[in-house]
């Protein structure tokens, strides 16, 4: 007898819902119900371990993917924990239910800023975002179950019955809705696979029923009992005739028989079961860090170092992050932070999880006590998603500032490629600034790398207190060169982040003045003029004054000319540095 009965959800229809909630991420259907196979396995799994059931010799876990591209169908089979009738109706019908009212609830008042259920998954019934109807098949683990038959069309009805599945596990199948046909193309089945489960936990293969069968030839030694023999190759031995010392012929076997099979191309699994992230960072080389990273990020270019986050109390947390070599072609700084959830994908740079200038680095993070399961801007006000952005700022600091101890050299190498995430760092954390303020370092005209109280020693004699610098070393070099004369120092602060940097320096230690390279340089290279000096120059001053107010079309320019020690220079124009900064700052804000 089949059972009938509906999805009523108080007055609405869920589906419409789904369908609308989740537009942007179609493809999160994929994530979800390959998430519930590897949960069902994952529960099969404990139940092995906890010797309530066990688990045949020959039988390997996995969740199959199978597209069709003529039945227009996605099959999603998983040999997990399975369900009952008793079950289906408890977790899948009723959860149709209390979910819908809570997506009701969270719909009424959402704009489409906060689309969290976006990222965050709805589980089974998002399959429906894409097909018309979805069918169930599942055998519970549990001896003597019957199997079940479940579909739903996608309205309000759903229909369960005794099904024949005869091997436990659950298949769930999409028929898909026209428009969303794309995700039965095995290219962009694998694709979305990849993106979010890649690191999943359960070993996933990607099928494509129509597509041309694939096969391979393989030496008999390397037959398992898995493989699928379609033909086998029978090479005879080859031989030779040779001559004799003694004139006679003779022949001799060079290679002997053998037999050879054609066999069914072997699945490769989608993912990578363990992810570098989970191992022991003992148990990491260098070389795995290093592939780990090209695999994720796609970046052909080294990272300069890395830091292996692996926390189990207060909270979970595993994950690795890179620094990333500067790409100085595009000027770019964005970096990529893609969170897990126990090794599932859920989005990369959540802002409300890590913290901004993180983002500039590249890594990936797996928590997987995060609550996920609430809204983005509930996850802002958390205070457990406060601590765990505060240890892995303070994991970051402490890296940089062992290393600034430990390993100088290194340190001093990797500034040119860190120091735009550090200011930032220092500009948008306060407590991030705290702990590497004195490992910020200033690279001076010797291409030394001085921290400032270094760096105020060094220069004490020539100018106390004060930090000359340079913004731009080609604009500047004639300043450069002058400098260099003197005998004067000055330090290198050309990204654009040192702009308010110096700012935030300044703010920092309160007796310290920077000066752009260009700015007024008063006491070091001009000479008093005296009214006799006034006197000789006047003529010149009266030319330069209207040379500049008719270059710059200002009747009311003042200039002002005054006298340089140095003879090798004919002329020199500075900009207070006042006025320069407030451009920079001008320039930022129209970009
Ligand atoms: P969640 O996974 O967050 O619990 P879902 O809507 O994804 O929510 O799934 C609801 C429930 O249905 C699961 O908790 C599980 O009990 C059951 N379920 C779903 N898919 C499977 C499956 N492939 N095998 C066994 N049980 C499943
Ligand atoms: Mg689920």
């Amino acid at each position: 007898m089949a059972k009938t009965g509906s999805l009523t959800i108080n007055s609405e229809n869920i589906f419409p819902i789904i369908k609308k909630w989740l537009y942007s991420d179609h493809d999160i259907f994929y994530r979800e119900l390959v998430s519930n196979g590897s949960d069902a396995i994952t529960k099969l799994k404990k139940l092995d371990v906890m010797g309530e059931w066990q688990k045949p010799d020959d039988l390997e876990f996995k969740i199959e993917v199978i597209t069709d591209s003529n039945e227009k169908t996605i099959t999603f089979k998983d040999n997990g924990i399975g369900m009952t009738m008793e079950e289906v109706d408890e977790y899948i019908n009723q959860i149709a239910f209390s979910g819908a009212k809570d997506f009701l609830e969270k719909y009424k008042d959402k704009t489409n800023e906060d689309q969290i259920i976006g990222h965050f998954g709805l589980g089974f019934y998002s399959a429906f975002m894409v097909a018309d109807k979805v069918t169930i098949d599942t055998k519970s683990y549990k001896e003597g179950a019957a199997p079940v038959h479940w579909e739903s069309d996608g309205g309000t009805e759903f229909e369960m019955e005794e099904g024949d599945k005869e091997e436990f596990g659950t298949t769930i199948k999409l028929y898909l809705n026209e428009d969303c046909l794309e995700f039965c193309n095995e290219y962009r089945a694998r694709e979305v696979l990849e993106k979010y489960c890649s690191f999943m936990p359960v070993a996933i293969y990607l099928s494509n029923v129509t597509a041309e069968p694939q096969y391979e030839t393989i030496e008999k030694e390397e037959l398992t009992e898995k493989d699928t023999v379609v033909e086998t190759i029978v090479e005879e031995a080859k031989t030779e005739e040779i001559e004799k010392e003694n004139g006679e012929k003779e022949t001799v076997e060079v290679s002997p028989a053998k037999e050879k099979y054609k066999i069914k191309k072997r699945p490769v699994a989608v993912n990578d079961t363990n992810p570098l992230w989970n191992k022991h960072p003992n148990d990491c080389s260098e070389e795995d860090y290093k592939g780990f990273y090209r695999k994720v990020f796609h970046d052909y270019k080294e990272p300069l170092f890395w830091i292996h986050l692996n926390m189990d109390y207060p909270f979970n947390l595993k994950g690795i992050l890179y620094f990333p070599k500067l790409n100085l072609n595009y000027d770019s700084l964005e970096g990529t932070i893609k969170l897990y959830n126990n090794q599932v994908f859920i989005a990369d740079n959540i802002k409300e999880v890590i913290p901004e200038f993180l983002m500039l680095l590249k890594g990936v993070i797996d928590c997987p006590d995060l609550p996920l399961n609430v809204s983005r801007s509930a996850l802002q006000n958390d205070g457990f998603v406060k601590k765990i952005s505060d240890y892995i700022t303070k994991k970051v600091a402490d890296k940089l500032t062992g290393m600034f101890k430990t390993d100088r050299e290194n340190y001093d190498k990797y500034w040119a490629d860190i120091n735009p995430f550090i200011k930032f760092g220092c500009l948008k954390d306060e407590k991030f600034a705290e702990k590497i303020n004195d490992s910020i370092l200033f690279k001076n005209l010797e291409g030394k790398y001085l921290t400032l109280t270094e760096c105020l020693e060094e220069n004490k004699e020539k100018h106390e207190n004060k930090v000359f610098y340079i913004t731009n070393e080609k604009e500047q070099s004639q300043y450069i060169n002058l400098f260099k004369e003197a005998g004067l120092d000055a330090v290198y602060l050309t990204e654009n982040i040192d702009n308010p940097f110096v700012g935030y320096l300044e703010q920092k230690n309160e007796n310290v003045k920077f000066l752009c390279i260009n700015s007024d340089l008063s006491d070091i290279f001009k000479e008093e003029v005296t009214e006799e000096d006034k006197e000789a120059m006047k003529a010149d001053v009266e030319a330069l004054t209207e040379l500049f107010r008719k270059a710059l079309n200002k009747e009311n320019l003042e200039v002002k000319v005054e006298k340089l020690k140095n003879d090798n220079v004919s002329s020199m124009i500075t900009v207070s540095e006042e006025s320069r900064r407030m451009q920079e700052m001008m320039k930022m804000y129209t970009m």
